[in-house]
Parts: structure tokens; C-alpha cells; sequence
């Protein structure tokens, strides 16, 4: 059974275009492959955050992503900083990666716009990448759109490991995309992003997903209430093919078309269809929330399956590489 690996950061609520584009793969792939997801934290520490709240953002990820369907029963789910290994095999990755294909990966150079200077922790933001997946020696990695590149670099670097050090020992891992693999942001132009501010939560209650979509961007030429638009040009009509009835969407299309509606008519039939479609997950999560201690011991018992595999390639890895074994400890003072 082909082995899946994927991750998500900590870096926010997760939102729609997640769900979307990676975690509704995800919970499918649960059905026919050996899945192991994972909470990034290493790699939302890339960004700037406020320490405090990481903790309860990791805590909140793992809640969604239950909520949303992945279940512990068929998938390893775990929180990246409790099995040491995924740094400790980034640091082994860094020594066979060129920095200028680092330099040239667009997620580096969008970040790194935003940040006042620039940290070898947003560089070497793919190498982590390459690391969680090959530590579990995965094949497949369900993603969205925007971590294809990553993925090019991270069979560059399982090249460039195995023709060094052991040849065919890391797989080469492929992305799976869904459908929906770039959802646009509410500002109806840039990816719908944690850190950008422009998503829905998987979470939000009916009047938040009101109150989000109702000043959302739509066709800009739809200047007035008589002025027709055309649905492909507009961010509120892709989101009602993934929410919205076919016949629905049909007659959202006609009614842009020809100005019969407006464009808060169109959202207030995307706000009802998305907030029944979210309601279960919401229901799930509020009972997930009311039992910390059982989202812990998922979490607990995750780290430990992951773990296992983890070492096993980590020894592998300081084996090929010529490391002298750390012996026992069997001196008497
Ligand atoms: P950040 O802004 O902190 O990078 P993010 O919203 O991009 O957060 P990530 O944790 O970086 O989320 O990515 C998690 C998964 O969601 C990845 O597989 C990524 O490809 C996918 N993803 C993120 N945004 C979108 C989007 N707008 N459309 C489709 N897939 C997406
Ligand atoms: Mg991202």
C-alpha cells in the first residue's frame, strides 16, 4: 500500500481553501492508502507568530482536522516538533541542496517580500518540507497548486541524497491535486491564505461566513446593481461549484449574466449552501473541543506511530552516510 504523507501549518484557522485543495484528499485517501498527516509547527515558527498563541493554534489545527474527517482509527496524525528526526534529517538534507534552487522557489520569494529581513528559516522552509515526507519514505503527497515546486526540489534533493550516499533508498514523492488546487482569497485576487487574512474558517458559524462573504470582491465589472457580469470572472461563483447544487450554480451563472441579481443575492445563497455544507465539521468540532484530553492522546499516540517509522530511517540515513554509532553507555566511573 503506497504511503501518503502531508502537513499543514499551524499558522492560522484552517479555511476552506485547505479543505479543499489538500484536506478533503486527505480524508479520502484515508480509505486506500497507509496516511500520515502532520501539524508543521517548525514550519509556521518561519513566519512571525506570537508564541503564546502557538500552542492553541496547533491544539485548534488538529481539531479541525478531526473534525473534518481525518480519523486516528486510519491515519497517523502528529504534530511535527515531537518526533525530533524531521529537523535532524533537514539538517542532513541541507548539506545536498543548492541554494540557488532554494533562492528560486516563488513561496521564498512571495514571504519573503513580507518579512523585514529575510531568515535561512523561510530558505530552508522546503527542506523541512523534503524531510517530513522522505522520512516516511512517502510516495504520494496530496497538496494544493502552490507546493508543486516544493515538491520538484524535494525529488531533486532524494536524487541528489540517494546518488551520494544509497542509491534508490528515498523515493521520488509525486503531488496529488484536487480539483480545487487554487482557491482564491476573498480579496478575489491573491491564494486564499492563513496569513493573508482573506478565508473563511472551516469553523465559522453562519453570520461570520455572512459577514466575510458579503463584502467579498466579485466581477469588477459589475459596478451597479443593472450592470451583467460574467460568472468566470468571478471569485463568488468558482466558490458555488465547490458549495452550491449543479442546478444552482446554473441559474447563479444566468442570473450574473443577465443582471437578475445582484451581487449580494448570489452571495446570500453561497452564505446559506456553504455554512449547511460546514455544519457537521462545526458539529464535530464543538464535541472534539469539549474533550481536550482525548485530542492529546490522538495526538500522543500519532507522534509515537510516527516516530517509529522516523527512527528506523534516521538510522538508516547515519548508516549510509558513514556516522560512527553512538555505543552504549557502559563505562563505570
Ligand atoms: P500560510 O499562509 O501560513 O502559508 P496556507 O493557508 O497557505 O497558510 P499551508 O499550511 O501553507 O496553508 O498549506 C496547507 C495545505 O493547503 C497545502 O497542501 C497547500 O497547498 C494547501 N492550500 C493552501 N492554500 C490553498 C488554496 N488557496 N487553494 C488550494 N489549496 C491550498
Ligand atoms: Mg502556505
Amino acid at each position: 500500500m503506497a504511503r501518503v504523507f502531508s502537513g499543514i501549518q499551524p499558522s492560522g484557522e484552517l479555511h476552506i481553501g485547505n479543505y479543499l485543495g489538500a484536506v478533503r484528499n486527505w480524508v479520502a485517501l484515508q480509505a486506500t492508502h497507509e496516511c500520515v498527516f502532520c501539524i508543521v509547527d517548525y514550519h509556521a515558527i518561519t513566519q512571525a507568530y506570537e508564541p503564546e498563541q502557538l500552542e492553541a493554534r496547533t491544539f485548534d489545527m488538529a481539531v479541525s482536522l478531526l473534525a473534518a474527517g481525518l480519523d486516528p482509527a486510519r491515519c497517523i496524525l502528529f504534530v511535527q516538533s515531537h518526533v525530533p528526526e524531521h529537523t535532524e534529517l533537514t539538517w542532513v538534507f541541507t548539506t545536498v541542496t543548492p541554494v540557488g534552487e532554494l533562492e528560486r522557489m516563488t513561496q521564498f520569494k512571495d514571504k519573503a517580500q513580507r518579512q523585514e529581513s529575510v531568515l535561512a528559516g523561510l530558505l530552508n522552509y522546503p527542506v523541512l518540507q523534503a524531510a517530513d515526507v522522505l522520512l516516511y519514505r512517502a510516495t504520494v503527497v496530496p497538496v494544493g497548486e502552490d507546493q508543486v515546486q516544493h515538491l520538484e526540489l524535494m525529488r531533486e534533493v532524494a536524487r541528489k541524497w540517494n546518488a551520494r550516499f544509497r542509491e534508490d533508498f528515498f523515493p521520488e514523492p509525486q503531488p496529488m491535486l484536487s480539483a480545487a488546487r487554487r482557491i482564491v482569497g476573498l480579496d478575489g485576487d491573491a491564494k486564499m491564505s492563513k496569513s493573508l487574512g482573506n478565508t473563511i474558517g472551516l469553523l465559522d458559524p453562519p453570520e461570520r461566513i455572512w459577514e466575510l462573504l458579503r463584502p467579498a470582491k466579485t466581477d469588477p465589472a459589475r459596478v451597479t446593481r443593472k450592470d451583467p457580469g460574467d460568472p468566470e470572472k468571478c471569485n463568488i461563483y468558482s466558490l458555488h461549484q465547490y458549495f452550491s447544487p449543479p442546478d444552482t450554480v446554473r441559474h447563479v451563472a444566468d442570473q450574473c449574466r443577465t443582471a437578475g441579481w445582484g451581487c449580494l443575492d448570489c452571495k446570500r445563497v453561497l452564505a446559506d449552501n456553504l455554512a449547511a455544507a460546514l455544519a457537521p465539521i462545526r458539529e464535530r468540532a464543538t464535541e472534539l473541543k469539549a474533550r481536550p484530553e482525548r485530542v492529546r492522546e490522538i495526538l500522543a499516540d500519532g507522534a509515537a506511530r510516527a516516530h517509529a517509522i522516523a527512527r528506523e530511517t534516521m538510522a538508516a540515513v547515519r548508516d549510509a552516510m558513514g556516522f560512527l554509532p553512538a555505543g552504549e553507555v557502559t563505562l563505570r566511573r
